[in-house]
């Protein structure tokens, strides 16, 4: 048997020091997991369960400031696209309700990403109480940088994170702000999905999310891994 067209190819993200690829199979995003972004959004960080959605593993944008970062189409059918600097978790294992104190064992290692966010199509959903999709699954919507390995970065439990405009700081927090814990939301989303070797999470940006518009350059980093640059084009 064969293939009646070619098939896409498989996903993937650089890893750091090395010329080897972290193939990849789903990208999920949690929502509102620091406080005073939860709180910029409208929203009372203390009563919320977490929640999720996803990107398409083909919207990922190699960006890796080391390679010297990635050109991001400003995408159509929008005028408000916003920057969400985010954490990203890659596992290298899954499996189905896995607990908390087992959690960091699927963990491969991390990198940074944005989380690009077509927000007036975001809200126009959120209003009629459809899907997120449009506003977060668009083509190029998930810049990422170069992952390093879990032994090389340690559990990500603290540092800094942030991300510059033109050179202008516009976000910028703490990852022990993070209101769900990176293995907490493991073991919430495996009691959801069956999680495999290869899943991504954008683990939720701090406050001072805002827009973007062709020309801009955006520089960003967490503590640790290396660091994303992504030019709108
Ligand atoms: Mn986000």
């Amino acid at each position: 048997m064969t293939y009646v067209i070619t098939p896409p190819a498989v996903p993937a993200v650089a890893i750091a020091g090395t010329d080897d690829l972290f193939p990849v199979n789903r990208v999920y995003c949690v929502g509102r997991n620091y406080a005073a972004h939860a709180i910029e959004m409208g929203h009372d960080p203390d009563r919320e369960d977490p929640f999720f959605f996803k990107k398409a593993p083909d919207n990922l944008l190699a960006a890796s400031a080391l390679d010297g970062g990635g050109d991001f189409p400003y995408p159509p059918k929008t005028s408000d696209v916003h920057h969400e600097i985010e954490l990203v978790a890659a596992l290298g294992a899954g499996g189905r309700d896995i607990a908390v104190d087992a959690a960091m064992d699927c963990v491969w290692g991390f990198g940074v990403g944005i989380d690009m966010t077509r927000r007036d199509l975001q809200g126009e959903a959120k209003k009629a109480g459809r899907p997120w999709d449009t506003g977060k699954a668009f083509d190029h919507a998930a810049p990422i940088g170069r992952l390093h390995p879990i032994a090389e970065t340690g559990p990500m439990e603290h540092g800094a994170i942030w991300v510059d405009v033109n050179g202008e700081r516009r976000q910028e927090g703490d990852l022990n702000q993070l209101i769900w814990k990176v293995p907490e939301m493991i073991s919430y989303l495996s009691g959801l999905f069956t999680l495999q070797p290869g899943d991504l999470i954008f683990t939720g940006t701090p406050s001072g999310v805002g827009p973007v518009i062709a020309g801009d350059v955006l520089s960003g980093g967490v503590d640790g891994v290396s660091g994303i640059e992504v030019r709108v084009v």
